[in-house]
Protein backbone atom coordinates (compact mmCIF):
# COMPACT_ATOMS: atom_id res chain seq x y z
CA UNK A 1 0.00 0.00 0.00
CA UNK A 2 1.24 3.59 -1.42
CA UNK A 3 2.05 5.55 1.62
CA UNK A 4 2.50 8.88 -0.40
CA UNK A 5 2.14 11.78 1.37
CA UNK A 6 3.32 15.43 0.27
CA UNK A 7 5.89 15.39 2.68
CA UNK A 8 7.43 12.46 1.44
CA UNK A 9 10.22 14.95 -0.37
CA UNK A 10 11.32 15.76 3.52
CA UNK A 11 11.26 12.16 4.09
CA UNK A 12 13.11 10.87 0.88
CA UNK A 13 16.21 13.75 1.63
CA UNK A 14 16.41 12.47 5.17
CA UNK A 15 16.29 9.12 4.20
CA UNK A 16 19.17 9.06 1.15
CA UNK A 17 22.43 8.21 1.83
CA UNK A 18 24.34 11.31 2.64
CA UNK A 19 26.78 13.41 0.46
CA UNK A 20 29.79 14.81 2.51
CA UNK A 21 31.76 17.71 0.86
CA UNK A 22 34.99 16.79 3.01
CA UNK A 23 36.03 20.35 1.04
CA UNK A 24 33.92 22.14 3.65
CA UNK A 25 35.42 23.53 7.09
CA UNK A 26 32.86 25.21 9.15
CA UNK A 27 34.64 28.15 10.41
CA UNK A 28 32.45 31.06 12.47
CA UNK A 29 35.12 34.55 13.22
CA UNK A 30 34.93 35.65 16.79
CA UNK A 31 33.29 38.88 16.56
CA UNK A 32 35.28 41.88 18.25
CA UNK A 33 32.37 44.21 18.20
CA UNK A 34 31.47 44.36 22.11
CA UNK A 35 34.67 45.02 23.90
CA UNK A 36 32.39 45.66 27.50
CA UNK A 37 30.93 42.00 28.09
CA UNK A 38 27.25 41.83 28.49
CA UNK A 39 25.35 39.41 30.52
CA UNK A 40 24.32 36.98 27.74
CA UNK A 41 27.41 35.87 25.88
CA UNK A 42 27.39 34.12 22.35
CA UNK A 43 29.45 30.53 23.21
CA UNK A 44 30.72 30.58 19.26
CA UNK A 45 31.54 34.54 18.14
CA UNK A 46 31.50 35.88 21.63
CA UNK A 47 29.25 38.43 20.89
CA UNK A 48 27.15 39.44 24.05
CA UNK A 49 23.81 41.31 24.52
CA UNK A 50 21.55 42.80 27.62
CA UNK A 51 18.25 40.28 26.51
CA UNK A 52 18.30 36.85 25.15
CA UNK A 53 14.92 37.02 23.96
CA UNK A 54 15.51 38.37 20.73
CA UNK A 55 19.03 37.40 20.22
CA UNK A 56 19.11 33.45 21.11
CA UNK A 57 16.94 31.28 19.88
CA UNK A 58 14.57 28.39 22.41
CA UNK A 59 14.96 25.31 23.30
CA UNK A 60 13.06 22.90 25.19
CA UNK A 61 15.63 20.63 25.56
CA UNK A 62 16.72 20.37 29.02
CA UNK A 63 20.04 20.54 28.39
CA UNK A 64 19.42 24.60 28.40
CA UNK A 65 16.65 24.36 31.12
CA UNK A 66 19.08 26.38 33.18
CA UNK A 67 20.08 29.05 30.59
CA UNK A 68 16.38 30.09 30.64
CA UNK A 69 15.63 27.49 27.64
CA UNK A 70 17.66 29.44 25.53
CA UNK A 71 20.33 28.14 22.82
CA UNK A 72 24.17 29.28 23.70
CA UNK A 73 24.73 30.36 20.12
CA UNK A 74 23.30 33.58 18.59
CA UNK A 75 20.84 33.99 15.92
CA UNK A 76 23.64 35.86 13.52
CA UNK A 77 25.79 32.22 14.47
CA UNK A 78 22.64 30.09 14.53
CA UNK A 79 22.10 31.16 10.89
CA UNK A 80 25.84 31.11 9.60
CA UNK A 81 26.63 27.53 10.69
CA UNK A 82 23.33 26.36 8.96
CA UNK A 83 24.84 27.94 5.89
CA UNK A 84 27.95 25.87 6.58
CA UNK A 85 25.90 23.15 6.68
CA UNK A 86 24.23 23.04 3.57
CA UNK A 87 27.30 23.22 2.02
CA UNK A 88 28.91 20.33 3.97
CA UNK A 89 25.92 18.32 3.14
CA UNK A 90 25.90 19.08 -0.69
CA UNK A 91 23.12 21.21 -0.65
CA UNK A 92 20.84 19.00 1.58
CA UNK A 93 18.54 21.84 3.75
CA UNK A 94 17.08 18.78 5.07
CA UNK A 95 20.26 17.36 6.40
CA UNK A 96 21.55 20.48 7.55
CA UNK A 97 18.55 21.03 10.03
CA UNK A 98 18.00 17.49 11.18
CA UNK A 99 21.83 17.82 12.26
CA UNK A 100 20.95 21.45 13.84
CA UNK A 101 17.85 20.03 15.45
CA UNK A 102 20.18 17.50 17.59
CA UNK A 103 22.61 19.59 18.68
CA UNK A 104 20.03 22.50 19.93
CA UNK A 105 17.37 20.07 21.57
CA UNK A 106 14.90 20.83 18.68
CA UNK A 107 11.97 18.50 17.20
CA UNK A 108 12.31 17.66 13.69
CA UNK A 109 9.06 17.20 11.70
CA UNK A 110 8.44 16.31 8.31
CA UNK A 111 5.37 19.11 8.34
CA UNK A 112 7.56 22.03 9.87
CA UNK A 113 10.25 21.48 7.32
CA UNK A 114 8.06 21.65 4.57
CA UNK A 115 5.76 24.68 5.34
CA UNK A 116 9.03 27.00 6.50
CA UNK A 117 10.32 26.25 3.01
CA UNK A 118 8.12 29.25 2.11
CA UNK A 119 9.93 31.59 3.96
CA UNK A 120 8.67 34.45 5.05
CA UNK A 121 10.73 38.09 4.23
CA UNK A 122 12.76 38.96 6.99
CA UNK A 123 13.09 35.76 8.80
CA UNK A 124 16.20 33.24 8.35
CA UNK A 125 15.29 29.62 7.46
CA UNK A 126 15.91 28.51 10.44
CA UNK A 127 13.97 31.30 12.38
CA UNK A 128 10.83 30.09 10.65
CA UNK A 129 11.43 26.75 10.87
CA UNK A 130 11.57 27.46 15.06
CA UNK A 131 8.29 29.06 14.30
CA UNK A 132 6.98 26.48 12.78
CA UNK A 133 7.58 23.92 15.67
CA UNK A 134 5.56 25.97 18.27
CA UNK A 135 2.45 25.09 15.94
CA UNK A 136 -0.21 23.21 17.40
CA UNK A 137 -0.08 20.79 14.08
CA UNK A 138 4.02 19.97 14.68
CA UNK A 139 4.10 20.77 18.71
CA UNK A 140 1.14 18.11 18.81
CA UNK A 141 3.69 15.44 17.95
CA UNK A 142 7.02 16.47 20.31
CA UNK A 143 9.00 19.18 21.37
CA UNK A 144 12.62 18.19 21.54
CA UNK A 145 15.40 16.08 19.61
CA UNK A 146 14.68 12.99 22.17
CA UNK A 147 10.66 13.37 21.03
CA UNK A 148 12.12 13.00 17.29
CA UNK A 149 13.74 9.77 18.18
CA UNK A 150 10.42 8.49 19.63
CA UNK A 151 8.05 10.06 16.48
CA UNK A 152 10.75 8.20 14.26
CA UNK A 153 10.21 5.59 15.91
CA UNK A 154 6.56 5.05 16.51
CA UNK A 155 6.38 6.15 12.42
CA UNK A 156 8.71 4.13 11.19
CA UNK A 157 7.78 2.84 7.54
CA UNK A 158 7.36 -0.87 7.64
CA UNK A 159 8.36 -3.47 5.52
CA UNK A 160 5.06 -4.20 3.13
CA UNK A 161 4.46 -8.27 3.50
CA UNK A 162 4.13 -9.73 0.05
CA UNK A 163 3.79 -13.36 0.87
CA UNK A 164 3.34 -16.24 3.04
CA UNK A 165 7.41 -16.76 2.78
CA UNK A 166 8.11 -13.58 3.06
CA UNK A 167 6.06 -13.52 6.20
CA UNK A 168 8.10 -16.00 7.75
CA UNK A 169 11.56 -14.52 6.59
CA UNK A 170 10.76 -11.28 8.27
CA UNK A 171 9.51 -13.63 11.62
CA UNK A 172 12.55 -15.08 11.88
CA UNK A 173 14.98 -11.59 11.77
CA UNK A 174 11.83 -10.58 14.38
CA UNK A 175 10.15 -8.03 12.02
CA UNK A 176 6.80 -9.19 12.36
CA UNK A 177 4.49 -10.71 14.54
CA UNK A 178 1.58 -11.75 12.87
CA UNK A 179 0.15 -14.91 12.75
CA UNK A 180 -0.30 -16.61 9.02
CA UNK A 181 -4.11 -16.46 9.92
CA UNK A 182 -4.19 -12.85 10.43
CA UNK A 183 -2.25 -12.25 6.78
CA UNK A 184 -4.94 -15.19 5.15
CA UNK A 185 -7.45 -13.51 6.63
CA UNK A 186 -6.28 -9.37 5.19
CA UNK A 187 -4.12 -10.91 2.26
CA UNK A 188 -0.68 -10.01 1.77
CA UNK A 189 0.22 -6.18 0.53
CA UNK A 190 0.03 -4.11 4.40
CA UNK A 191 3.25 -3.56 6.46
CA UNK A 192 3.01 -5.40 9.69
CA UNK A 193 1.22 -2.76 11.90
CA UNK A 194 -1.58 -2.06 9.46
CA UNK A 195 -2.07 -5.93 10.22
CA UNK A 196 -2.59 -4.91 13.54
CA UNK A 197 -4.98 -1.94 13.33
CA UNK A 198 -7.41 -4.18 11.34
CA UNK A 199 -7.37 -7.18 13.60
CA UNK A 200 -8.36 -4.85 17.03
CA UNK A 201 -10.57 -3.27 15.02
CA UNK A 202 -12.15 -6.40 13.47
CA UNK A 203 -12.08 -7.79 17.01
CA UNK A 204 -14.06 -4.87 18.30
CA UNK A 205 -16.67 -5.00 16.12
CA UNK A 206 -16.99 -9.22 16.73
CA UNK A 207 -17.27 -8.35 20.32
CA UNK A 208 -20.34 -6.32 19.78
CA UNK A 209 -21.88 -7.82 17.11
CA UNK A 210 -20.93 -11.36 18.20
CA UNK A 211 -24.24 -12.81 16.34
CA UNK A 212 -23.40 -11.47 13.04
CA UNK A 213 -24.25 -13.26 9.85
CA UNK A 214 -22.23 -13.83 6.70
CA UNK A 215 -23.14 -10.92 5.06
CA UNK A 216 -22.51 -8.66 7.91
CA UNK A 217 -19.21 -10.49 8.08
CA UNK A 218 -18.39 -8.96 4.73
CA UNK A 219 -19.58 -5.70 5.92
CA UNK A 220 -17.15 -6.36 8.97
CA UNK A 221 -14.00 -6.66 7.26
CA UNK A 222 -14.75 -3.52 4.63
CA UNK A 223 -15.47 -1.54 8.24
CA UNK A 224 -12.11 -2.96 9.05
CA UNK A 225 -10.39 -1.18 5.92
CA UNK A 226 -12.08 2.08 6.24
CA UNK A 227 -11.16 2.33 9.86
CA UNK A 228 -7.71 1.78 8.49
CA UNK A 229 -8.08 4.75 5.86
CA UNK A 230 -8.83 6.85 8.44
CA UNK A 231 -6.27 5.67 10.84
CA UNK A 232 -3.47 6.54 8.16
CA UNK A 233 -5.11 10.42 6.85
CA UNK A 234 -5.40 11.10 10.47
CA UNK A 235 -1.76 10.64 10.78
CA UNK A 236 -0.81 12.71 8.06
CA UNK A 237 -3.20 15.23 8.68
CA UNK A 238 -4.95 14.66 6.08
CA UNK A 239 -8.53 15.75 6.82
CA UNK A 240 -10.50 15.66 3.21
CA UNK A 241 -9.26 11.78 3.22
CA UNK A 242 -10.22 11.44 6.67
CA UNK A 243 -14.20 13.02 6.54
CA UNK A 244 -14.70 10.80 3.39
CA UNK A 245 -13.28 7.67 4.87
CA UNK A 246 -15.21 8.36 8.19
CA UNK A 247 -18.61 9.02 6.09
CA UNK A 248 -18.38 6.05 4.13
CA UNK A 249 -17.45 4.04 7.64
CA UNK A 250 -20.97 5.75 9.28
CA UNK A 251 -22.95 4.20 5.73
CA UNK A 252 -21.63 1.01 6.08
CA UNK A 253 -21.77 0.51 9.25
CA UNK A 254 -25.90 1.27 8.89
CA UNK A 255 -26.26 -0.82 5.63
CA UNK A 256 -24.57 -3.76 7.76
CA UNK A 257 -26.95 -2.95 10.84
CA UNK A 258 -24.70 -3.67 13.39
CA UNK A 259 -24.52 -2.53 16.98
CA UNK A 260 -22.05 -0.50 19.01
CA UNK A 261 -23.14 -1.61 22.18
CA UNK A 262 -22.62 -5.16 23.69
CA UNK A 263 -25.39 -7.58 22.36
CA UNK A 264 -25.82 -10.63 24.52
CA UNK A 265 -24.40 -13.66 22.62
CA UNK A 266 -27.68 -15.60 22.82
CA UNK A 267 -26.09 -18.21 20.54
CA UNK A 268 -25.16 -19.70 23.81
CA UNK A 269 -29.00 -20.10 24.92
CA UNK A 270 -29.63 -21.79 21.15
CA UNK A 271 -26.90 -25.00 21.21
CA UNK A 272 -25.21 -26.64 23.80
CA UNK A 273 -22.09 -25.60 24.77
CA UNK A 274 -20.02 -22.44 23.52
CA UNK A 275 -19.92 -20.68 20.14
CA UNK A 276 -16.54 -19.97 18.85
CA UNK A 277 -17.26 -16.30 19.34
CA UNK A 278 -17.33 -16.30 22.70
CA UNK A 279 -14.13 -18.60 23.05
CA UNK A 280 -12.53 -16.09 20.51
CA UNK A 281 -13.03 -13.39 22.56
CA UNK A 282 -10.70 -14.59 25.39
CA UNK A 283 -8.91 -17.51 23.38
CA UNK A 284 -8.24 -16.65 19.53
CA UNK A 285 -7.80 -19.39 17.37
CA UNK A 286 -5.39 -18.00 15.41
CA UNK A 287 -3.01 -18.07 18.40
CA UNK A 288 -3.25 -21.55 19.05
CA UNK A 289 -0.22 -23.64 16.73
CA UNK A 290 -1.37 -26.83 17.86
CA UNK A 291 -4.16 -26.86 15.33
CA UNK A 292 -5.60 -30.22 16.47
CA UNK A 293 -6.18 -29.32 19.93
CA UNK A 294 -9.40 -28.42 20.30
CA UNK A 295 -10.53 -30.06 17.18
CA UNK A 296 -13.56 -32.41 18.64
CA UNK A 297 -12.78 -31.05 21.95
CA UNK A 298 -16.33 -32.32 23.05
CA UNK A 299 -15.94 -36.00 21.52
CA UNK A 300 -19.08 -35.33 19.63
CA UNK A 301 -17.11 -35.77 16.18
CA UNK A 302 -16.15 -39.18 17.42
CA UNK A 303 -19.53 -39.95 18.53
CA UNK A 304 -21.17 -39.63 15.36
CA UNK A 305 -18.09 -41.66 13.47
CA UNK A 306 -18.60 -44.60 15.77
CA UNK A 307 -21.72 -45.07 16.44
CA UNK A 308 -24.06 -43.16 13.20
CA UNK A 309 -21.51 -43.62 10.51
CA UNK A 310 -20.16 -47.15 11.06
CA UNK A 311 -23.98 -48.75 11.70
CA UNK A 312 -24.95 -46.95 8.22
CA UNK A 313 -21.73 -48.18 6.11
CA UNK A 314 -22.61 -51.29 7.49
CA UNK A 315 -26.25 -51.38 6.67
CA UNK A 316 -25.15 -49.74 2.75
CA UNK A 317 -22.66 -51.85 2.22
CA UNK A 318 -23.49 -55.83 4.17
CA UNK A 319 -20.08 -55.03 5.58
CA UNK A 320 -19.98 -55.48 9.79
CA UNK A 321 -17.39 -52.82 10.51
CA UNK A 322 -17.92 -53.21 14.38
CA UNK A 323 -17.71 -50.38 17.60
CA UNK A 324 -13.88 -50.74 18.98
CA UNK A 325 -15.54 -50.53 22.69
CA UNK A 326 -19.13 -51.77 22.40
CA UNK A 327 -19.79 -54.73 20.62
CA UNK A 328 -21.41 -58.44 21.30
CA UNK A 329 -18.99 -61.20 19.98
CA UNK A 330 -20.21 -63.83 17.40
CA UNK A 331 -21.68 -66.80 18.59
CA UNK A 332 -18.86 -68.62 16.85
CA UNK A 333 -16.00 -66.20 19.02
CA UNK A 334 -17.57 -68.25 22.41
CA UNK A 335 -18.02 -71.59 20.57
CA UNK A 336 -14.39 -71.24 19.57
CA UNK A 337 -13.94 -71.05 23.62
CA UNK A 338 -15.52 -73.78 23.53
CA UNK A 339 -13.99 -76.24 21.93
CA UNK A 340 -10.62 -75.39 23.57
CA UNK A 341 -11.87 -77.10 26.88
ZN1 LIG B 1 27.31 34.43 17.90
Amino acid sequence: MARKSKYDKVREAINAAPKINTDVDINIIRSNTRKDERKYKCSCCGDSWKVQKSNFSETKSILYQSNNGFITICNKCRDEYYYQLIDLFSGSEEKALAHMCVQFGWFFHDMAVETSRQTSTGRSRIGNYLAKINLNQTSMHGATDIDTIKFDYNNRTEEVIESAEHLEELQSKGLSNISIDILETWGSGFPDIDYKILNDHYKMLKKYNPNCDNNQEIFIKSLCHLNLIQTKALKENDTTGYIKANSEYAKTFKQAGLKTIEEKDNSNDATVGVTLATIGQYTPEEYYKDKDLYKDYDKLGEYIERHMCRPLKNLQHGTDERDFEYFVPDSNDILDGDDDE
